[in-house]
């Protein structure tokens, strides 16, 4: 073995080194730090609350009619007029949307007349099932108004994927 091979294999390579050393780097220190992107990106969904409290979901499904990739089930039911759920006769009592399906095309978001759903900034879907990625209301709804846009909440489980409907439930007007 040559030393005088080995020296400058050294220096060449440290020379790459010292060239990037104080230059800008081309990496973010995620997820401490957020992903840069665009701002008309459209990431996971969220479902938004009425100041009040109230969910704007009535139930209608014309998210669910519009999505091309048919990736939303919903299924409305009569608000309890004593203790509604939502502003008008119905709300949604299960809504779903399969993130594996899911196209991010925002048409959903296009089709709803009361902005309920809404395509937030946020990318991070990995999980390790199928079944995880199919969004119930127990991580789609926010948690109260102020926390728009920081879905992923545990509030409403009695709505989780594959629960019985209640006794009020009905298909769609
Ligand atoms: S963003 Fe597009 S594909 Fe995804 S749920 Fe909405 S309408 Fe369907
Ligand atoms: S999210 Fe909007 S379009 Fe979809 S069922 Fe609810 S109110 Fe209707």
């Amino acid at each position: 073995m040559n030393p005088f091979k080995v020296m400058l294999g050294l220096m060449l390579g440290m020379r790459t080194t010292l060239k990037y050393l104080f230059t800008k780097k081309s990496t973010i220190d995620y997820p401490n730090k957020p992903f840069p992107h665009a701002e008309r990106f459209r990431g996971v969904h969220e479902l938004r609350k009425y100041e009040d409290g109230l969910e704007r979901c009535i139930g209608c499904e014309l998210c669910a009619v519009a999505c091309p990739a048919n990736a939303i089930t919903v299924i409305g039911a009569e608000n309890d007029p004593a203790h509604p759920t939502s502003p008008g006769e119905r709300y949604g009592y299960r809504y779903e949307i399969d993130m594996l399906r899911c196209i991010f095309c925002g048409w959903c978001e296009e089709a709803c007349p009361t902005d309920a759903i809404v395509l937030t900034p946020r990318f991070d879907l990995a999980d390790f099932t199928r079944e995880r990625l199919v969004y119930g209301k127990d991580k789609l709804l926010v948690k109260d108004p102020f926390t728009q846009h920081l879905a992923n909440t545990e509030s409403a489980a009695e709505t989780e994927p594959g629960r019985p409907l209640p006794p009020q439930a009905q298909a769609a007007p």
